[in-house]
C-alpha cells in the first residue's frame, strides 16, 4: 500500500438495512483509495454507523461513539440516530459531523472534508476518474472484483504496490452487489486492474451465493450479475479468448454491450515494450468478431503516446490500427514516468513537444471517429438512465448503454418536461443530434 493512503476505521452497529448503508459507504471509500483498518489505532478517523431504534441501541450508539472518540479522537457519526444529532453533541461534543441513515452520500463528503482522498491520480491505472472522486450518486456504484495484479507492465508500479492478483470470491462480490441493489443503485461498474483474469488466483474456485453454487470466473460472474436486474457494466478488460464467452451475454441483453479495454498502444514492439497483456493477440480479428457477435458493443480504450523509443512510424502505426479498430470512446495520455517504474530505464525519451504533438494528433483522429460513430445514433432509440437535472436550462442529463459515467459523453434531453425526469430512473429517448461526444435526445412517452 502507499505510504500515505488515508485509513479510515468503521464501527456498524443496527439492522441489515444499516449494513447496506455501511456496505455502500466502504465500497466508496475503498474505490475512492482509503484504507480500511480493524483497529483505532491505526485510523486516521473513525465513522461510527448508529443505531436510534429503541432506548438500547441509542444508549449502545452513544457508547460506541465514546469508546470511539477516547481511542482515536476523530470520530464522524452516521446512521438512525444521526436524526438526534444534538443529543450526540451534546453527550459527545467532539464528534467531527453527524448525518442521518442512507445519507451516504453525506457521510462519505464528512469523510472528505476531515480525511481529503489520495490525491495522486495515476491515469494509467488508477480504477476511478479523477472526478469519481465526487460523490458517486446513489444510482450507481463501483463493484470491485479483486485487488492486485499478476503482470508487470513497464510504466506501472501497481504489482509493487498492492502485489499479485487477490480476486473476492464470486459468493461476497454477488454479495455486496445485491445489497448495492437493494440500496437503489441501478447500474453496476465492475472494476479491477485486470477484470478478464478474474478468479485465476483462486482456480476458478466454486463458490455460493444464496445458497446456489457460482464459479469465481467472469461468465459465472457476469451471468449472477446479470441475474440482479440492473444495469452491469464491465471496465478494464484485457481481449484475452476466455473473454469471447462474454460477448453472446450482451447479444442478449444481459450485461450492457460494453467493454473498457486499456490497449495502450498498438505497435507490437512498443507493446512488447509496455509489457502489455495480450500484446501478441490478433486484437483487431478479435472486435472484428465480437462485434459480430454483438453488432450493438461500445468499445472504450484509452492510450499513451510518447513512450520512450517510440517512433512516428510506430505513432503512425497506431493511428492505423485506429482506423481500423473504430473504437467508440478513447482517452489518451503523454507518457510520463512514475517513481520506481522499469521504463524509466528505457533509453530514447521522447521530447515533451514531441509527444504533445503526437497527443493532439491522435486526439483530432479519435474525435473524428467519435464523431462520425455518435452520427450514426441519429435517428435510434435508446434506454438511457438518468444522471441529473439542470432545472435552470429544462434538460436532463442522461446516459446510454454506451457511455459510462464520469468518462464517456452524455445524452442532453431536451423535450418538454425533460426537468421532471427523475435521477436514477430509466426512460427511453430518440436521438435527434450528435456532436464529437455527446448526443441530444427527446423523451419518448411510454
Ligand atoms: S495490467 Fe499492467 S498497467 Fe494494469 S495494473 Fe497490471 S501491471 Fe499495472
Amino acid at each position: 500500500m502507499p505510504q500515505n493512503q488515508p485509513k479510515v476505521g468503521f464501527v456498524s452497529l443496527g439492522c441489515p438495512k444499516a449494513l447496506v448503508d455501511s456496505e455502500r459507504i466502504l465500497t466508496q471509500l475503498r474505490t475512492e483509495g482509503y484504507e480500511l483498518v480493524g483497529n483505532y489505532d491505526g485510523a486516521d478517523l473513525v465513522v461510527v454507523n448508529t443505531c436510534g431504534f429503541i432506548d438500547r441501541a441509542k444508549a449502545e450508539s452513544l457508547e460506541a461513539i465514546g469508546e470511539a472518540l477516547k481511542e482515536n479522537g476523530r470520530v464522524i457519526v452516521t446512521g438512525c440516530m444521526g436524526v438526534h444529532a444534538d443529543e450526540i453533541r451534546q453527550a459527545h461534543p467532539r464528534v467531527l459531523a453527524v448525518t442521518g441513515p442512507q445519507q451516504y452520500e453525506q457521510v462519505v463528503g464528512a469523510v472528505h472534508q476531515f480525511l481529503p482522498p489520495p490525491t495522486h491520480h495515476n491515469p494509467y491505472t488508477d480504477l476511478v476518474p479523477p472526478q469519481g472522486i465526487k460523490l458517486t450518486p446513489r444510482h450507481y456504484a463501483y463493484l470491485k472484483i479483486s485487488e492486485g495484479c499478476n503482470h508487470r507492465c513497464s510504466f506501472c508500479i501497481i504489482p509493487s504496490l498492492r502485489g499479485d492478483l487477490i480476486s473476492r470470491p464470486a459468493g461476497e462480490v454477488m454479495a455486496e452487489a445485491e445489497r448495492l441493489v437493494q440500496s437503489g443503485v441501478k447500474e453496476l461498474l465492475v472494476i479491477s486492474q485486470d477484470t478478464s483474469a478474474y478468479g485465476v488466483d483462486l482456480r476458478y474456485r466454486l463458490d455460493f451465493w444464496n445458497g446456489q453454487p457460482v464459479k469465481t470466473r467472469l461468465l459465472e460472474l457476469c451471468e449472477a450479475l446479470g441475474s440482479l436486474g440492473v444495469w452491469v457494466r464491465l471496465h478494464y478488460v484485457y481481449p484475452y479468448p476466455n473473454v469471447d464467452a462474454i460477448l453472446p451475454l450482451m447479444a442478449q441483453g444481459l450485461i450492457l454491450p460494453y467493454l473498457d479495454i486499456p490497449f495502450q498502444h498498438a505497435s507490437p514492439r512498443i507493446l512488447q515494450l509496455m509489457k502489455r497483456p495480450a500484446h501478441a493477440e490478433n486484437t483487431l480479428q478479435r472486435l472484428k468478431d465480437w462485434r459480430s457477435i454483438c453488432p450493438d458493443l461500445t468499445l472504450r480504450s484509452t492510450f499513451i503516446v510518447g513512450f520512450p523509443g517510440e517512433t512516428e512510424a510506430e505513432f503512425q502505426e497506431l493511428l492505423d490500427w485506429m482506423d481500423e479498430a473504430q473504437l467508440d470512446r478513447v482517452g489518451c495520455f503523454t507518457y510520463s514516468a512514475v517513481d520506481g517504474a522499469s521504463a524509466n530505464a528505457l533509453p530514447d525519451a521522447i521530447p515533451e513537444a514531441v509527444k504533445e504533438e503526437r497527443y493532439q494528433r491522435f486526439m483530432e483522429h479519435a474525435q473524428k471517429i467519435s464523431r462520425d460513430k455518435l452520427a450514426e445514433k441519429v435517428g435510434k432509440t435508446f434506454k438511457v438512465i438518468v444522471d441529473d437535472i439542470d432545472a435552470e436550462a429544462g434538460i436532463a442529463m442522461a446516459r446510454g448503454p454506451g457511455d459510462a459515467p464520469e468518462i464517456d459523453g452524455n445524452i442532453f434531453i431536451e423535450s418538454p418536461g425533460a426537468d421532471q425526469l427523475v435521477v436514477g430512473n430509466f426512460v427511453h429517448v430518440s436521438i435527434t443530434e450528435a456532436d464529437d461526444y455527446d448526443l441530444y435526445a427527446q423523451a419518448i412517452a411510454e
